[in-house]
């Protein structure tokens, strides 16, 4: 008997989200109307930032974040390999240019001395990744900000609910951006959010969401017109999020500690078991960050276990386990390659990308599925 596909990531959706999407079916405003503004407010609160911009999806949020720190032509921003290919997209967007700094193996972050050594004077800005919901050093990449006159932009479409030395991500860098696709933490179909600290940059994102329009009498150039006058004064995109999305986000930003804490308690099930086999390296922790455990990712010895990862890939997958790979590092795509990278550059992120394979990891998972998953691995 086929026994039942355990997927890598699921939302979870109950009667509460259903119904707040639909009291929003038979309102008014299906988009620009007031559940953009409640999200954003209760998303804030939430990470403890002073503004939050709902906005299309995460990669409109990481575009967004480029445009309001002002990346241009030939910009460096520096980033991870170790990450979605939208990290580094979002530079491009703007006609900067992508710089990738390898990651630390044992954190499989971004590492901070990597980051200085690439540092020019066309930097502008950096883009460290949360990766898996594991903090980066923030401390240390702020300060190198701060020596060199950098923005940072966290991309922490993994990290929502994450804590890093007692201050929740979303809350300590110039700007961070979140993702609400239907794996990460709380889903709104498609989304995302900016937040940060700062009216200038929060202004700018607005602006941006919408076509660079704006009625804002302060940013007008002709002031104290009437009352339907608006200006275009930069060139925008309609990277809007609808009513509906934002009240689904509302509902389920509701539900975020619990998403959060099975997510953790599944992730430390998961390393007691694994921890125990010698041709198993489990996800790194510090003692001074909290992991939101987006993705939980196994790391094999292939020489001990003598098989190939993709031989190890492909049983899990036989027996039902949602196997996936996070990630092939962004510039061994043949669209990078095009742009001149090469193989090489980051090795550490190159030898990680060999060995590793992301293993199911979701709120509704039952303990029948985890053990399941544990079983399947330790039995390969
Ligand atoms: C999911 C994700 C994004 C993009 O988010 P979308 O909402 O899918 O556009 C960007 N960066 C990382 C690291 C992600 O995991």
């Amino acid at each position: 008997m086929k026994r039942n596909f355990i997927p890598y990531g699921k939302q979870y959706i109950d009667e509460d989200d259903i119904n707040e999407v639909i009291k929003v079916l038979k309102s008014d405003y299906l988009t620009t109307g007031p559940e953009i503004e409640k999200f954003e407010a209760d998303f804030a609160k939430y990470v403890g930032s002073k503004y939050a911009v709902a906005i299309s999806n995460g990669t409109a949020a990481l575009h967004a974040a480029c445009f309001a720190t002002g990346i241009n032509i030939g910009d460096e921003v520096i980033t991870t390999p170790m990450t979605f290919a939208a990290s580094a997209n979002a530079i491009l967007y703007c006609g900067g240019i992508p710089v990738f700094a390898d990651i630390n193996p044992l954190t499989y972050n971004i590492d901070p001395e990597k980051i200085r050594e690439k540092i020019t004077n066309r930097t502008k800005a950096i883009i460290p990744v949360h990766f898996t919901g594991q903090p980066c050093d923030m401390d240390e990449i702020n300060n190198i900000a701060k020596e060199f006159n950098l923005t940072v932009i966290e991309d922490a479409s993994h990290a929502l609910g994450a804590i890093y030395k007692d201050r929740k991500i979303g809350a300590i860098s110039d700007m961070s951006t979140f993702s609400f696709h239907p794996v990460k933490h709380i889903t709104t179909g498609e989304g995302g959010m900016i937040t940060t600290d700062r009216k200038d940059l929060y202004e700018k994102l607005i602006l941006f969401r919408s076509h660079g329009i704006t009625r804002n009498n302060d940013l007008l150039e002709k002031k104290n017109e009437e009352s339907w006058y608006y200006e275009q004064c930069e060139l925008g995109y309609n990277f809007r999020i609808t009513d509906i999305q934002c009240a689904l986000g509302r509902s389920q930003l509701r539900k975020i500690d619990m998403f959060v804490n099975r997510r953790i308690e599944i992730a430390n099930i998961y390393n007691e078991a694994f921890d125990k086999i010698d041709w198993i390296t489990i996800p790194y922790q510090d003692n001074n960050r909290l992991s939101s455990w987006h993705i939980y990712i196994l790391k094999f010895d292939l020489n001990k276990l003598n098989m190939k990862r993709n031989d190890i890939f492909n049983i899990l997958k036989t027996k039902g386990i949602g196997v996936n790979l996070h990630y092939i590092p962004v510039y061994l795509h043949p669209y990078y390659k095009k742009l001149g990278y090469e193989r090489g550059l980051c090795p550490e992120a190159e030898s990680l990308y060999e060995y590793i394979i992301t293993i199911p990891l979701f709120p509704m998972m039952t303990d029948e599925d985890v053990e399941r998953v544990i079983e399947s691995v330790i039995n390969l």
